[in-house]
């Protein structure tokens, strides 16, 4: 398959007075795949993603994205990506279409309101307040509005923590439309299940550092190759299919 970079990263380097988060990173996102950016607390993965998303500075290097180059044209950038906002910015007396009203008219776009809801399962929802939402719900209104001004790119910051099983089911599925619909996601999460699950390829940064880059899938395949071996007998189904089994994979929270 012919892949076409979308965001191009070259010796990105980030000092905070002296202390150096991110050592000279270099790596591409393909166009229309899901990337995941892993790493533990305190890897220099928000700095970076900051970094593409125009919103930190930089301290050296190059990031190309959409081939619009950050130094130069960091307007355009701004123009195709969508970033998730905080939940905590959800004006309380708004309802869902109002509170779309008033984002897309920060972005200068004239969206329609329930075409938006319908996209994330949300119709039903259009006049109730964002407090007023179940938490897969919220993160799938915050996604909703990752995507108003069109975006070729969406970043999704830990979108489906403190969610419960059903819940980050449903937000996959919606994730893997996005991308679907031609959409380039890039995601970070602390849930492997859900890297290995949802993303095309991943990153694992540490300590500033890119110290893999590959699918889930060759990862994993390299590391058996390798010798390695589960400490002990691995069960055909783990507490999580429980679950799922015995409560289904229906949304409860509409
Ligand atoms: P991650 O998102 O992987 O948890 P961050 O990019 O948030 O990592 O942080 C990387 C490192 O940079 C951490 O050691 C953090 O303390 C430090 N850091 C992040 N932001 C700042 C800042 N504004 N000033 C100083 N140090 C920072």
């Amino acid at each position: 398959m012919d892949k076409k970079t979308i965001i191009s990263v070259r010796n990105l380097v980030k000092n905070y007075n002296g202390f150096q988060a991110v050592k000279n990173i270099s790596f591409d996102v393909y166009e229309g795949e899901i990337f995941g950016l892993l790493g533990p607390n305190g890897a220099g993965k928000s700095t970076t993603l900051e970094i593409i998303e125009t919103l930190r500075d930089k301290t050296s290097g190059e990031v190309i994205v959409n081939g619009y180059d950050l130094d130069k044209m960091p307007g355009e950038i701004k123009k195709i990506i969508g970033v998730q906002l905080q939940t905590s910015g959800f004006y309380p007396g708004l309802n869902l279409v109002e509170l779309i009203r008033m984002f897309s008219g920060l972005y200068n776009r004239t969206v329609n309101p329930m075409e938006l809801l319908k996209k994330v399962n949300l119709e039903d929802k259009a006049k109730s307040k964002s407090k007023e939402l179940s938490g897969g719900q919220r993160q799938r209104f915050s996604i909703a509005t990752t995507l108003i001004n069109n975006p070729k790119i969406v970043f999704l910051d830990e979108p489906t923590t403190g969610l419960d099983p059903q819940a980050r089911r449903n937000l996959w599925d919606l994730i893997r439309e996005i991308r679907d619909n031609g959409t380039t996601v890039i995601i970070t999460t602390h849930y492997m299940d859900e890297a290995e699950q949802l993303c095309d390829r991943i990153a694992i940064m540490d300590e500033g550092k890119i110290i893999k880059l590959d699918s889930p899938d060759h990862m994993i395949d390299e590391l058996v190759e390798s010798g390695f071996e589960r400490p002990k007998q691995v069960k055909a189904a783990n507490l999580e299919d429980v679950f799922i089994h015995l409560t289904g994979r229906v949304i409860r929270e509409a």
